[in-house]
């Protein structure tokens, strides 16, 4: 597993849950408004996050925090996430993904070995318009594979839209709702990526 930070406490990222999060480092997708470029473009990465510094600060925090968020870049291109994930359920804690999407294969291994108990899918754009958001083609019969999986898994779960209005229109926000459900999407306001960079510049610091 490649780290490249953690948040030791949150209330807004696990729903219910106090938790922490992990950040993995890389990403297949080119976002546009990417606020985390330090953990998607190699050049950027810093010297990934001990494992064992992650999990000798879960086991102090055992009790405490409830929830282990993991996220990114992005977590399923990570070799190591099953055994990763595996080991952090084994101590006690609500394990939630946050994905693209783009890695069926390595959610279905998670969710048949009853490894997630919340999942977070971003739903970047309508399908046809996908690569206008990500820089990349992603074939949209695999991030509906993904949604399927993740509709009937019987896991809690969101897919959740960054509101990019140069890209955007309400019209795709809708076609997108109508693609999910009300009760499972939320669109999120597109930030500032300055402010972004700002907030992960603290989060390194913390480690
Ligand atoms: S999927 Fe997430 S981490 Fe990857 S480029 Fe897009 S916004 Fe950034």
């Amino acid at each position: 597993m490649k780290i490249g930070g953690l948040i030791k406490f949150t209330l807004i990222d696990f729903p219910g849950r106090p938790a922490a999060v992990i950040f993995t480092q890389g990403c297949n997708f080119r976002c546009r408004y990417c606020h985390n470029p330090e953990l998607v473009y190699p050049h950027l990465f810093t010297e990934p996050v001990p494992q064992e510094e992650i999990f000798s600060f879960l086991q102090r925090r055992q009790g405490t925090l409830e929830g282990v968020v993991i996220s990114g870049g992005e977590p399923t291109l990570q070799e190591g996430l099953i055994p990763f994930t595996a080991d952090i359920k084994k101590m006690g804690y609500a394990v939630k993904l946050d994905t693209n999407g783009a890695r069926p294969d390595v959610l279905a291994e998670l969710l048949d070995k009853k490894l997630l108990d919340y999942i977070a899918m971003d739903l970047k754009a309508p399908l046809d318009k996908y690569s206008l958001i990500t820089s990349v083609d992603t074939p949209p019969e695999i991030l509906m594979k993904s949604m399927q999986l993740i509709r009937q898994s019987g896991v809690a779960y969101e897919f959740r839209t960054t509101y990019d209005k140069e890209v955007l229109t309400d019209a795709d926000i809708q076609a997108l709702e109508k693609l999910t459900d009300k009760e499972h999407y939320r669109v999120q306001e597109c930030l500032p990526v300055a402010k972004e960079k700002a907030a992960l510049k603290v989060l390194h610091k913390e480690i």
